[in-house]
C-alpha cells in the first residue's frame, strides 16, 4: 500500500503543531507508522490522501452513526449555510435540536448545548459543585471525560486515594478534589464515600466505559452506584458521550433504566460537527446561569450550522428500528470474528454492546476494570491493526479503543471485514 502522500502530509504537519497532529492518539504513536491523512468519506469508506480505499470503523472515534457525508445530514448542513454560519442570538435550530432530544428522551427535562464533550464534562461537574456546595469529584480509573483539568487525574496507589494529576499542567491541588477509585468495585465505592462523608458533589462515571478497552459494567455495580449516591445526597453523572444516541436514542440511561442526576453528550449528537451539551431535571438546570449563580457560556453554543447536523443525524436515529439494524450487524462482525478466533484457539474475545465492539486478547470472560486488561495484548493488536490496514479495514489506532458500525455498512462490508479480520489474525495470533 502506497504511503507517499500521507508521509509527506505528516512530515510538513510536524512543523506546524506538535506531534503533527491536532488530537494525540491520531499519531498513530500505539500502533506504530505513519497517520493516514484522510481525504474523503462517504457511507462506510474512507480514502486516505494516496487514493487508498478503507472500510472505515473509526468513524470519527463515534460520531458518524450514519456514516460518512450521509445526505441528509449534507442537505440540512447546506441549508443552514445558505443563511449564515453564526449570530449569537439565539435561534430556531436550537429549539428544534432540543425538542428533538428531550421529547425522546425520558431521563431529562432541559438541556444546555455547548461545543465538545470535554466542556460539556466541565460544565456538568460545575454544575454539581454548584448544586451541592461540595467540592470532590468522584471518578473512576478507566473512564475517559475529556481533557479537563479536575478528570487528568489518576489514583494513587492504594484503593482509594486523592488522584495525582495524570498530565503536566494540572496542578496537585486540582488533583486532589478528584477521587479515583477502580470500576466494578463496591468495596472500594463504599470506602470512597465513607473516608469522604458529605464532601462528594458527584460520581462521574461512562455508564458504558468504551475508551479504555470496552469495559462493561456489571447491572448490579450500576444500580448500586445509583442507590449510594442517592443516600449519600451526591449527583450522579452519566458521561455519555460515546454512549448517548449510540446504546438506543436514550443511551445508558435507557438501556439500564437508571435515572442519573447530570447527563453529558457529544460525539454523535452534533452530527459530526462540534457539539456537547449536558441536561439535567428543570430544578437542577435553574442553576445555571443567566437563571442561577452557576456561569457557563459559549461564543459558538448552538451554533446553527452544528445543530443542523445534529437534527437530520438524531431524526435518522429515531426512524423505528434503526438501532435494531445497527445491532444485528454488529453481531454478525462480532460472531463471525469470534467463530475464527475459536476455531483456531486464539485468545480473542469480541466484547460488544449496540453497535459499539472491542476486540480483547484474553481469555477472561468478563474485562471490567482497567487492571484487567493485558497490556503485553497491545502488541498482538499492533500487528493486528497494520494487517487490517492493508486489507483495506480502518480500526482506530489503538489496542484500547472500540470500534463503531454504522447504518452505512452493509452485510457485504461486514462479510468483507471478517475476511480480512480472518487472515489478518492468522498473522497476528499465528505468531
Ligand atoms: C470523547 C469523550 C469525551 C470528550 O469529548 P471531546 O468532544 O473529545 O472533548 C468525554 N467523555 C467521553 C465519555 C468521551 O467518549
Amino acid at each position: 500500500m502506497r504511503r507517499d502522500r500521507s508521509s509527506e502530509l505528516f512530515e510538513k504537519a510536524k512543523t506546524y503543531f506538535p506531534g503533527g497532529v491536532n488530537s494525540p492518539v491520531r499519531a498513530f504513536r500505539s500502533v506504530g507508522g505513519t497517520p493516514l491523512f484522510i481525504e474523503r468519506g462517504s457511507g462506510s469508506r474512507i480514502w486516505d490522501a494516496d487514493g487508498n480505499e478503507f472500510i472505515d470503523y473509526c468513524c470519527s472515534w463515534g460520531p458518524l452513526i450514519l456514516g460518512h457525508a450521509h445526505p441528509e445530514v449534507k442537505r440540512r448542513v447546506i441549508k443552514a449555510l445558505d443563511y449564515g454560519t453564526s449570530f449569537g442570538a439565539p435561534t430556531a435550530l436550537e429549539n428544534d435540536l432540543a425538542e428533538l432530544i428531550i421529547s425522546n428522551h425520558r431521563f431529562i427535562e432541559k438541556i444546555r448545548f455547548v461545543s465538545s464533550g470535554t466542556e460539556a464534562v466541565m460544565s456538568a461537574l460545575r454544575l454539581a459543585r454548584g448544586i451541592t456546595g461540595r467540592s470532590k469529584i468522584l471518578k473512576f480509573e478507566g473512564c475517559y471525560h475529556g481533557h479537563t483539568d479536575a478528570m487528568l487525574v489518576k489514583a494513587g496507589s492504594g484503593l482509594v486515594t486523592f488522584g495525582t494529576s495524570s498530565s503536566a499542567g494540572v496542578p496537585e491541588a486540582f488533583a486532589q478534589e478528584t477521587i479515583v477509585i477502580p470500576l466494578d468495585s463496591i468495596s472500594a465505592l463504599n470506602e470512597a464515600f465513607e473516608k469522604h462523608a458529605g464532601q462528594i458533589a458527584a460520581v462521574i462515571i461512562e455508564p458504558i466505559p468504551a475508551n479504555n478497552g470496552l469495559l462493561l459494567q456489571s447491572e448490579t455495580f450500576l444500580r448500586y452506584l445509583r442507590e449510594i449516591c442517592t443516600t449519600q445526597n451526591t449527583l450522579l453523572i452519566f458521561d455519555e458521550v460515546i454512549s448517548g444516541f449510540r446504546a438506543g436514542f436514550t443511551g445508558a440511561a435507557g438501556l439500564y433504566d437508571i435515572q442519573p442526576d447530570i447527563i453529558t453528550f457529544g460525539k454523535i449528537i452534533g452530527g459530526g460537527l462540534p457539539v456537547g451539551a449536558y441536561a439535567s431535571s428543570a430544578k437542577n438546570m435553574a442553576h445555571i446561569s443567566p437563571e442561577g449563580n452557576v456561569y457557563q457560556a459559549g461564543t459558538l453554543s448552538g451554533n446553527p450550522v452544528a445543530m443542523s447536523a445534529g437534527i437530520a443525524q438524531l431524526s435518522e436515529c429515531l426512524k423505528p428500528g434503526f438501532y435494531e439494524e445497527l445491532e444485528r450487524k454488529t453481531v454478525l462482525l462480532c460472531d463471525g470474528i469470534s467463530n475464527h478466533a475459536r476455531r483456531k484457539n486464539y485468545p480473542v474475545k469480541m466484547f460488544r454492546t449496540g453497535s459499539i465492539w472491542w476486540i480483547a486478547f484474553t481469555t477472561k470472560e468478563h474485562i471490567r476494570s482497567a487492571g484487567d486488561i493485558d497490556g503485553e495484548s497491545m502488541n498482538i493488536f499492533k500487528v493486528l491493526h497494520a494487517e487490517l490496514l492493508e486489507r483495506g479495514i480502518y480500526l482506530g489506532p489503538s489496542g484500547y479503543e472500540v470500534g463503531f458500525v454504522s447504518s452505512a455498512h452493509t452485510d457485504a462490508d461486514i462479510h468483507r471485514t471478517i475476511s480480512a479480520f480472518e487472515e489478518a489474525l492468522d498473522i497476528a495470533c499465528g505468531k
